[in-house]
């Protein structure tokens, strides 16, 4: 069968990020289509962590962040060296003061279901070939449907006047446009699985910052234990990889090491894994460029949106998607597809700075010695792991303890300093 539909928005990908997209244009009245090539509920690689800030964006869209089926976590607990440092999410701030855990499989069903009952036409089980470009604008898409989701079989053809596009750290139809990601900052790369604990009902979630090489090195980045709640735990390492920096291809070596290394307090049945484990890229800091072009914009992980100093990508995911389908909504009330330029400007303005100090961060992580000395220093002192816990997690405003100013001033010092290779 082959089929031929027209929209206002088309979004490509039903991600958290074109999940979100899609529910807030349905919100304000447009006509939205997303297509989905995967058939809900699936798994997705990632740490199923959700940030307290993120947390608030589902409140704002109406979710009822209180669900029996998420894990609440109320702070994280931070350990190098052997020595740990419990902290509690803030309380003094606008957001939420608890973050949840949430398998992908129900978190991303759960979105998509939201947006269709919000009314996007939400079709999964199709997979998006390719744009269709005329005269050099871009006027939708060629997609093919399996038939097994809740799209129909066969070749699609959708029209659209704008195009969101969230399809992933990959993103090929992104690509196919001509976005590109810049190999001089640093992407993340991570490895997770499941296994069974008894401390799978824990409030708190861990970090711990005893990765090393084969040498004895300490390495950037971090292995992870988010409870899950459900008899289980995710588990998993994540690592900086610089383009002159650390092989790929060596995450599932350093997962393996991690299990042997995982803090004992979780009681982790590491030989009954409950399925094999998983990797991903994480591109992260703002380093794809662009992220609009005359009548379609790039949001999520497509829009290496993933932010430098966690590793979280649903907080951003959530946030592009609310204003591409904000922005998306003023140009075609007003008419003027120059609208979608405030994409960028709200962008650069909320995000810029801030990533450019974590970009400079992971850099500096990057070098030989620098971790060590940098988590030797914060695990001694409860206020640089809570300055660090906050900055890192973007929490900075409104909080009593005086981080927006230092933060202030870590942003400052990176306008100073140049982005070099
Ligand atoms: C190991 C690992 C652990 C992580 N842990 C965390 C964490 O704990 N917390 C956190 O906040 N972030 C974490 N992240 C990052 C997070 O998973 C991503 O940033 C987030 O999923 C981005 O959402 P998105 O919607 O942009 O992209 P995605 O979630 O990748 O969604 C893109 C969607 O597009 C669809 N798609 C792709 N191509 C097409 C096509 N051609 N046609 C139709 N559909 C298509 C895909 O099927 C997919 O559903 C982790 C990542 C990894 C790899």
């Amino acid at each position: 069968m082959s089929m031929r539909i027209s929209t206002e928005v088309l979004v490509v990908g039903g991600g958290p990020a074109g999940s979100a997209a899609a529910f807030w244009a349905a919100q304000s009245g447009r006509m939205v289509v997303l297509l989905e090539k995967d058939v809900m509920p699936r798994d997705r690689v990632c740490g199923d962590a959700v940030t307290p800030k993120a947390v608030g964006h589902l409140a704002e869209m109406g979710i009822d962040v209180a669900d029996k089926r998420f894990h609440k976590h109320r702070g994280l607990r931070m350990t190098a060296h052997g020595q740990s440092i419990e902290l509690r999410w803030p309380t003094d701030h606008d957001h939420p003061s608890h973050g949840l855990i949430i398998r992908r499989n129900t978190f991303d069903k759960l979105l998509i279901d939201h947006a269709a009952n919000e009314g996007a036409q939400v079709w999964t089980g199709v997979e998006v070939l390719q744009p269709i470009v005329e005269h050099g604008h871009l006027r939708g898409c060629q997609a093919l449907g399996s038939g097994e989701g809740s799209g129909p079989e066969g070749t699609i053809e959708v029209r659209a006047k704008f195009v969101i596009i969230a399809d992933g750290p990959l993103s090929p139809f992104g690509r196919a446009l001509g976005t590109a990601r810049t190999r001089r900052y640093a992407q993340g790369v991570a490895m997770r699985g499941y296994f069974p604990s008894a401390k799978h009902n824990e409030d708190i979630i861990e970090s711990v910052f005893d990765l090393r090489d084969g040498n004895g090195h300490q390495l950037p980045g971090y292995g992870w234990v988010f409870p899950v709640g459900d008899g289980t735990v995710n588990t998993g390492v994540g690592l900086l990889s610089h383009h002159h920096g650390n092989d790929p291809s060596s995450i599932q070596q350093l997962f393996e090491q991690w299990l042997m290394q995982i803090p004992e307090n979780w009681e982790i049945d590491i030989s009954n894994p409950e399925m094999s484990p998983k990797s991903g890229r994480l591109p992260m800091g703002a380093s794809v460029r662009p992220r609009s072009g005359p009548n379609w914009l790039v949001v999520g992980d497509a829009a290496g949106s993933v932010n430098p100093f966690n590793g979280d990508g649903i907080e951003p995911a959530l946030t592009n998607g609310k204003l591409a389908a904000s922005v998306t909504n003023t140009a075609i009330k007003t008419g003027d597809g120059l609208e979608l330029r405030l994409y960028e400007q709200e962008l650069a303005s909320r995000y810029d700075h801030y990533y450019r100090l974590g970009r400079l961060a992971t850099k500096a992580l990057g070098k030989p010695g620098l971790m060590r000395r940098f988590t030797l220093l914060g695990i001694q002192s409860r206020v640089l792991t809570e300055l660090v816990m906050r900055i890192s997690t973007n929490l900075v405003n409104n909080d009593a303890g005086g981080t927006e100013s230092v933060y202030e001033i870590g942003k400052a010092v990176a306008r100073l300093i140049p982005e070099r290779d």
